[in-house]
């Protein structure tokens, strides 16, 4: 089977996995981090739910301090969570605090630091246009609009939203079950202690932290040993779930066996290499009508591959609308070459320098370095049609 690019590899995830729409369940907003919204999130009321002042100062008329200093008179104040009692007048102002609604007359907000406050009256020394420090009642979302669509996974962006107009339950979609089966005879439980040459099982850990951000239920299975026996009865076990994970045993070691195995169980291939690095060996299938990938064994590759192609299907059968990778872009801090043809996703770190985020690879021993990838933030994307960049180059960036 030809190897794949990786957005060609990409095309055929989503292809054949169509986005799951299930029955949803009702939970507490409290319990939905994570979750995708089935239902359509609806302003109960105007957002915001009257003229409010955005900042602390005088409700002024904006006619009134078109040339300044100008002296006002002072006829009340409003704090916030008071109802607005005042109407403001011609020469009036009304002291008024963030958050409150804003009174009757007035159409903008002078900022206390740009008054002088003299006994009944205020002076004022800045001019403002209309409008000026007050958010419109609904300029945010009206009244029975829209706010949220179905299929958003919700963050907490999303939560302070639904808090805001009362969803203190929601309806969410049920979470796929995403089976984790580690295969490799040198391959330990974590709370064993591992022979020599044993290793423990870092991909089932890593792999399940990745489903669980992606809002899945993860189950990590027992190891499979590289026997055809074992692993095809593990393999079986696992395509109960939604969609089954494996690492190791895609290479062409003699003891790379999930290809064989699946070939036994019948299982349609649709790709089992892609031009990527780390990663080249990447088995995506459906057997038993569910999917599956076979992922590399090296811990970076399982995570790299987990991100660029799992990650897709996992979203889709979460029914997250519109799933994509959050490429960016940074500039280089030192020169970067790679041999092309080949999609890499290196380990790197992005520096904290908003104006002009520099970007380094980190140093590693290969893609079984987990010691590199806990010192990075993100991956740098080396592109196959290109060899060489300099520092100061944009190159492309996947977060972490
Ligand atoms: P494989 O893909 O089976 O040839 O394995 C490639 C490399 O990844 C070998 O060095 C394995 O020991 C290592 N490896 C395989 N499975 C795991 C695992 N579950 N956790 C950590 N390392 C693994
Ligand atoms: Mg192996």
């Amino acid at each position: 089977m030809d190897a794949l690019s990786f957005d060609k590899a990409r095309s055929v995830v989503a292809e054949q996995i169509p986005a799951r729409r299930l029955a949803p369940e009702r939970v507490k907003l409290s319990d939905a981090q994570g979750r995708v919204l089935a239902q359509t999130a609806i302003a109960d009321r105007d957002y915001p739910p009257f003229k409010r002042a955005a900042r602390d100062g005088f409700a002024v008329r904006s006619a009134d301090i078109a040339s300044v200093p100008a002296t006002l008179q002072v006829i009340g104040e409003t704090r916030a969570g008071e109802p607005s009692v005042h109407t403001v007048g011609p020469g009036q102002a009304v002291e008024i605090m963030t958050g409150a609604p804003g009174p009757e007359g007035a159409d903008c907000v002078v900022m206390v630091e740009y008054t002088q406050r003299d006994g009944d009256s205020v002076i004022v020394g800045q001019s403002l246009p209309p409008g000026r420090n007050f958010v419109p009642q609904g300029s945010e979302s009206p009244s029975a609009a829209a706010v949220l669509q179905p299929g958003v996974q919700l963050d907490y962006p999303q939560i302070a939203l639904l808090a805001a107009i009362g969803a203190h339950e929601v309806d969410v979609l049920p979470q796929p079950r995403v089976a984790i089966l580690s295969t490799g005879d040198e391959v330990v439980e974590i709370d064993r202690q591992p022979k020599p040459f044993q290793i423990r099982n870092s991909n089932a850990h890593s792999l399940a932290a990745q489903v669980r951000r992606r809002g899945g239920i993860p189950e990590i299975l027992p190891i499979a040993p590289d026997r055809m026996e074992e692993t095809r009865e593990l393999i079986k076990q696992g395509l109960n779930a939604d969609l089954l994970l494996l690492s190791g045993g895609v290479s062409m070691g003699k003891y790379d066996l999930v290809e064989d195995v699946f070939g036994d169980l019948g299982a349609e291939l649709f790709f089992t290499k892609v031009l990527i690095q780390p990663g080249k060996p990447l088995v995506f299938g459906l057997a038993a009508g569910k999917p599956f990938f076979g992922l590399p064994g090296n811990p970076i590759s399982t995570m790299v591959t987990f991100e660029v192609f799992a990650r897709l299907a996992l979203e889709r059968l979460a029914g997250i609308n519109g799933a994509s990778l959050p490429f960016c872009e940074a500039t280089l801090a030192e020169d970067f070459r790679h041999n092309p043809v080949l999609t890499r996703f290196l380990p790197a770190s992005l520096d904290g320098n908003y104006r002009q985020a520099r970007i380094s690879p980190v140093k590693w021993q290969g893609s079984g370095d987990l010691a590199s990838i806990a010192k990075a933030n993100c991956f740098l994307v080396a592109t196959p049609d290109r060899e060489s960049w300099q520092a100061g180059d944009r190159i492309p960036v996947l977060p972490l």
